[in-house]
């Protein structure tokens, strides 16, 4: 029953990712798209603006724009009795706006004549409706008059504006003038049909437009995603290539940089796998003859027998440190092991440490040297610090050279404990220097005698840099090497 369900579960996240897939749309159909939105959404606006708003809007701007010429007109017909009408600019204005000007004086003797449609207007063309429209003028209400009239002549609809100058009681003159209204119709009508033009025209470019960037665009995606997928394959040698625009070089080289860790890695755990697979074997292999030896030779000699089993158990010791360390880094990188800050005194630390080295020095042949300074609280993970100075003591009796003397020092600083343990060893060459703190890294000489899985110092870092300390080597080849780390002074 529950394989079922659990079948069923599985088979419903694929039908989901599938119908995710589908609804994810492509760059190109998605810019298509776009662009088609785009050119919606433009000829729209251009209909509107053209179409609908010119019918409704093209009168009102004219009047307005007739009442503008007229305070201009009116300014230049309102003189005093000694001075004369400047008939030229007048003329001048009703050329500019397309505009008939009449101005009568109050006798009614015309004044100004401005008939720029050759009397085909109303108020040139037929004296008749100019009588009309003084008498409109005479008994409007404040001497003002703006209006939209039929010219039957020209057959169009024209803006009449009027205005008495001087006041209603006492007129100086009669202004009137008149602007025909172009024929909206037919003008829209012919914009209706280039419309068809223009979205057919919109349509091919926004087409050719987007096939254009979509490609542009989706080209060096779709070649860095063949070489990631070539990478995916295990194909470490893949090249990213960038195309033309900063975020794409930028994905090409984060993938290059991928590349060259995953290269590295894949290449580390080669060489873990080889250099364990070694090293776990060699003490098993050393367990089981001994084992046999004591099966069959020296079962019943007590001296060699515990020679034999002190081989054994010194190999299961190998075995076992081998397996703690690869544990312990295994859990500090994947964040299990979490920092348990106390305080304690480290240099009480430091003597024990001491003490128990001292303990097996004459056993594994060497000498460690170690002067306490005053005692000095810290704040830090007592267990995992102690940790870190046994692997580089440890280092550095396994690679101290023929006097085999090693050095611990303890130096108190105003704002840090400075620990340094010396060997003098081979030393580290200063290209090696950078790679020994590696996980997996282990010089070329490795011998056999000497207990090592390439992860101490790898571990040592790890917890350093989780404390956030400063650590660092300083090597002479052929005189040795220090190794050292600051313990910062913080209160709890
Ligand atoms: P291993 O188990 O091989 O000692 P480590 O991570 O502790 O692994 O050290 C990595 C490498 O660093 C060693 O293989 C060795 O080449 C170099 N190394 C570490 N400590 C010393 C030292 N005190 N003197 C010289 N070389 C050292």
């Amino acid at each position: 029953m529950k394989t079922k369900t659990l079948a069923q579960k599985i088979r419903n996240t694929e039908k989901k990712a599938a119908i995710r897939t589908a609804q994810n749309m492509t760059v190109r159909r998605k810019i298509w798209l776009l662009f088609l939105l785009f050119t919606a959404i433009v000829f729209l606006l251009i209909w509107f603006l053209e179409v609908v708003f010119l019918q409704t809007f093209y009168p009102v701007m004219k009047k307005n724009q007739t009442v503008r010429v007229a305070a201009k007109v009116e300014g230049l017909c309102n003189v005093g009795e000694d001075e004369n009408i400047d008939t030229d600019k007048l003329q001048q204005i009703g050329i500019n706006n397309n505009t008939c000007i009449e101005y009568i004086d109050a006798d009614g003797a015309e004044e100004v004549r401005v008939d720029v449609m050759n009397g085909n207007c109303l108020l040139h063309g037929n004296r008749v409706d100019i009588y009309i429209l003084l008498d409109k003028l005479m008994s409007s209400k404040n001497g003002k008059i703006l209006m939209q009239v039929y010219d039957e002549k020209v057959q169009s609809q024209v803006i009449v504006y009027g205005r008495i100058i001087g006041t209603k009681s006492k007129p100086k003159g009669y202004l009137l003038m008149d602007a025909p209204l172009a024929p909206v119709g037919t003008f829209v009508s012919i914009i209706k049909r280039q419309m068809f033009y223009i979205i057919f025209i919109l349509i091919v470019i926004s087409i050719l437009f987007s096939m254009y960037i979509s490609n542009y665009i989706s080209k060096p995606i779709k070649k860095l995603t063949e070489s990631a997928e070539s990478l995916a394959r295990g194909d470490y040698n893949t090249k990213f290539e960038g195309g033309g625009y900063e975020e794409v070089d930028k994905l090409a080289r984060t993938l290059e940089y991928a590349e060259s860790e995953l290269k590295k890695t894949d290449m580390m755990q080669r060489d873990l796998v080889a250099n364990t697979s070694h090293d776990l074997r060699t003490p098993l292999t050393m367990i089981k003859a001994y084992a046999e030896m004591i099966r069959d030779l020296s079962g019943d000699n007590p001296e060699k027998r515990n020679a034999h089993l002190k081989v054994i158990i010194d190999e299961s010791d190998r075995l076992s440190d081998l397996v703690n360390d690869m544990l312990d880094l295994s859990k500090l990188e994947s964040g299990t092991l979490k920092l348990e800050e106390t305080e304690f005194n480290i240099t009480q630390k430091m003597k024990d440490i001491y003490k128990r080295y001292q303990l097996f020095a004459d056993k594994k042949n060497f000498h460690i040297f170690f002067e306490p300074p005053k005692d000095r609280l810290v704040v830090c993970d007592e267990a995992k610090i102690e940790r870190v100075i046994c692997n580089l003591i440890n280092n550095a009796v396994n690679y101290t050279a023929k006097d085999r003397n090693v050095y611990l020092r303890e130096i108190l600083k105003e704002d840090c404990v400075l620990i340094e343990v010396e060997d003098t060893g081979d030393g580290i060459e200063k290209d090696k220097i950078k790679l020994i703190f590696d996980k997996y890294y282990r010089s070329e000489n490795h011998k056999r005698e000497t207990v090592g899985t390439g992860l101490g110092l790898n571990i040592v870092k790890t917890i350093l840099e989780m404390h956030g300390y400063r650590y660092g080597v300083r090597s002479t080849v052929g005189k040795g090497s220090v190794f050292w780390f600051e313990i910062n002074i913080k209160k709890m």
